[in-house]
């Protein structure tokens, strides 16, 4: 059993990961590439060093710990990706926080520890705690040791994933599992693979894994304008949930947003959805109307 992962946040105080007040375990790694991904850093299984622009004081401090030679002099870019091999020698050699590490090689034990510590929040609230990322369940066999420890505890578990990963790591998880938080991104399964790079047969498969299995799921939807929008889309999700036979099967929209694009640019990865425009509070109203009027109960998450 896999007793350690790449963390890259455990966030306190969450109101939108799961019931209640929340500690959210951000792990790395996801087999998707949806390309309005929120967290560009958590894409792949590895530590990362990231270079914040705005924060940067030209000191030259990382310029001269590199022994790569991967610091380059540019004023709007610091690291020779070719180069660099992410060793974060720089990151702890910066005073200003202009250099990241993201990613952090922890135990289940020490992740434990600190969930722990916000238990008071947990039964006031009726919170626990929400593994997230990337695709937490690529870690099944970590995230089933930490619910274990959790049910010990009496803390409850959620599970944010984007359902693209084998069965058994559902089966692993389910019976420690009190609430699965299930992305349904979109229904045409090429469209699904232009705009994430796989289809979703797999994660279709997943949940109606996870519905038959009687688990507590929220499917939730990131609403990206002209992506998945339409009104063809929007009927095939809701047939979908419709067909799982759950009436408790509820819908929630996650309105598209730009929050992650500073992370693109630290990380050097291109962002490809720049000329999308955002949904007006409107629309993203009229998508959840449609949705509750064809029978699938529908919120959206502000
Ligand atoms: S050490 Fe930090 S502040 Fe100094 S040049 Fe490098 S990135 Fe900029
Ligand atoms: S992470 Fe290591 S190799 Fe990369 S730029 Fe920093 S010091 Fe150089």
């Amino acid at each position: 059993m896999a007793n350690t992962a790449l963390v890259e946040n455990i966030q306190g105080y969450s109101i939108h990961d799961g019931p209640g007040i929340r500690t959210v375990v951000f792990l790395k790694g996801c087999p998707l590439r949806c390309r309005w991904c929120a967290n560009p850093e958590n894409l792949v299984d590895t530590v990362q060093v990231g270079f914040l622009v705005n924060l940067c004081q030209h000191c030259g401090r990382c310029a001269k710990k590199c022994e790569k030679g991967a610091i380059i002099p540019d004023p709007d870019k610091r690291i020779d990706r070719e180069k660099c091999d992410n060793c974060g020698d720089c990151v702890d050699a910066c005073f200003y926080g202009a250099l990241v590490r993201y990613g952090k090689e922890m135990s289940v034990d020490a992740v434990f520890d600190k969930v722990r510590r916000d238990k008071i929040f947990y039964e006031n609230s009726g919170g626990g705690v929400t593994v997230s990322g990337g695709e937490p369940l690529t870690h099944a066999d970590f995230v089933k040791r930490l619910f274990e420890l959790c049910r010990e505890e009496g803390i409850n578990t959620c599970v944010e994933t984007c359902g693209c990963v084998p069965q058994s790591a559902f089966e692993a998880v389910l019976p420690l599992t009190d609430t699965f938080y299930f992305d349904l991104k979109l229904m045409d399964a090429e469209k699904h693979r232009e705009y994430t790079g796989l289809d979703n047969e797999r994660i279709l498969s997943n949940a109606r894994f996870v519905a038959a299995a009687g688990a507590n799921i929220l499917f939730r939807q990131p609403l990206i304008p002209g992506v998945n929008s339409s009104e063809e889309n929007i009927k095939a999700t809701a047939e979908f949930i419709r067909s799982l036979g759950r009436t408790d099967a509820a819908l929630q929209l996650l309105p598209y947003h730009r929050m992650g694009t500073g992370k693109y640019a630290a990380l050097d990865i291109p962002y490809t959805l720049e000329s999308l425009e955002l949904m007006k509070g409107e629309e993203v109203d009229a998508v959840c109307e449609k949705y509750n009027s064809l029978g699938v109960e529908c919120s959206i998450s502000r």
